[in-house]
């Protein structure tokens, strides 16, 4: 039987956190629910997950579909698109069978790949390597979900680039919905190249994008409504992230260099979220991360991992910690003891600030 390789290539950078990373993973049993009931689908569908932040990493290999079980998605900081299009490839050279004299390998591989950033990394090399090898052989579909996506990327990746412009989690279930079709038309006629059928797109909420081909690839920007400060529990040395989001009023700062007052915008605390271990790995090796001055920030959450009431203390060395109140405390990500008092310091500190 010749299979039908599915790939989904997700981006669960922390921009993901909450509502929207729960409605993906419920997107993807739900189309697992509905490939299942369809007889085509269920005789030569394979599925396979990729999930990819500052690093890649397979979650699902590829699988039957009768076997195959919506995985739990990680989560991690930045949005390496180059990485995570190197780690397919070398995933689909490894997984995908292709034919030779005496058989049939399997039929063209589907490749799904849903992103709501700009790229952290340069994926110039590798949407190169890709347009020159499986980009022949396989169709992807890129999915940009919210306006901040970098569509010239994705444009230089794939002639089907679809973007979903609202960021609403429950909308997500319309894409994921329009996937499943696309999947269940495809097992349908299996030995078709080219990309899936494009019907319903309008439908899912979602416009075909068609940008100059060689439009320059722009330089990867933070998005600066909202500010993600990773934070780290120093007692069970578990991540988590609070998300600050930019407010309508400005505050002075003064430059103590200079010796001026300049005027920022503020943000201010809107959520904390408990993240799991994996986190750490998933966000790459990258150093380098965009800072943001901690006087901008307003609001301190009590840490979710622990009895903490202070989610945001900052050592010297920059990394974020909880703190159970004013004294000593030794922080979980350099190691060293600091003495914190709970009034915000006057001096200029800034901490590490997520970039996905
Ligand atoms: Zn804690
Ligand atoms: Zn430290």
């Amino acid at each position: 039987m010749r299979r039908l390789p599915i790939f989904f290539l997700l981006d669960v950078s922390e921009s993901m956190v909450g509502e929207k990373l729960a409605k993906l993973e419920e997107g993807l049993s739900l189309v697992v629910r509905e490939l299942r009931s369809d007889p085509h689908a269920l005789e030569t569908v394979y599925l396979s997950v990729v999930a990819f932040a500052g690093a890649a990493r397979t979650v699902t290999q590829l699988t039957e579909l009768g076997e195959f079980n919506a995985p739990e998605l990680p989560l991690g900081g930045g949005t390496a698109l180059g990485r995570a299009l190197d780690h397919l490839m070398r995933e689909m050279d490894r997984t995908v069978a292709r034919s030779t004299p005496d058989r049939k390998g399997d039929w063209q591989p589907l490749v799904f790949l849903m992103t709501d950033g700009k790229p952290t990394d340069d994926p110039g090399q590798a949407i190169l390597r890709w347009n020159a090898g499986w980009g022949r052989k396989a169709s992807m579909v890129a999915i940009s979900i919210g306006a901040d996506a970098d569509l010239a990327a994705l444009v230089r990746l794939t002639g089907n680039v679809l973007a979903f412009e609202s960021a609403q989690a429950a909308d997500i279930t319309k894409v994921v919905k329009w996937i499943s079709q696309s999947i269940q038309s495809r097992s349908r006629s299996v030995g078709t190249e080219g990309p899936p059928p494009m019907e319903g797109i309008t439908d899912a909420g979602m416009r075909r994008v068609s940008l100059a081909k060689d439009g320059e690839v722009p330089a990867p920007k933070v998005d600066d409504r909202h500010a993600v400060i990773i934070g780290q529990c120093a007692t069970r040395k578990l991540p988590y992230l609070m998300k600050f989001d930019r407010g309508a009023h400005d505050i002075g700062i003064r430059d103590h260099e200079l010796g001026q007052l300049f005027h920022a915008d503020r943000y201010m605390l809107a959520d904390v979220y408990p993240l799991r271990k994996s986190f750490f790995e998933m966000s790459g090796p990258d150093g380098g991360t965009p800072t943001i001055d901690a006087n901008l920030l307003v609001g301190s959450p009590p840490c979710p991992h622990c009895v903490a009431k202070i989610g945001f203390a900052i050592c010297s060395c920059g990394g974020a910690h909880c703190i159970e109140g004013p004294g000593e405390r030794t922080c979980p990500w350099c190691g060293k003891l600091g003495s914190y008092a709970i009034a915000q310091a006057d001096d200029e500190i800034t901490v590490n600030r997520g970039k996905g």
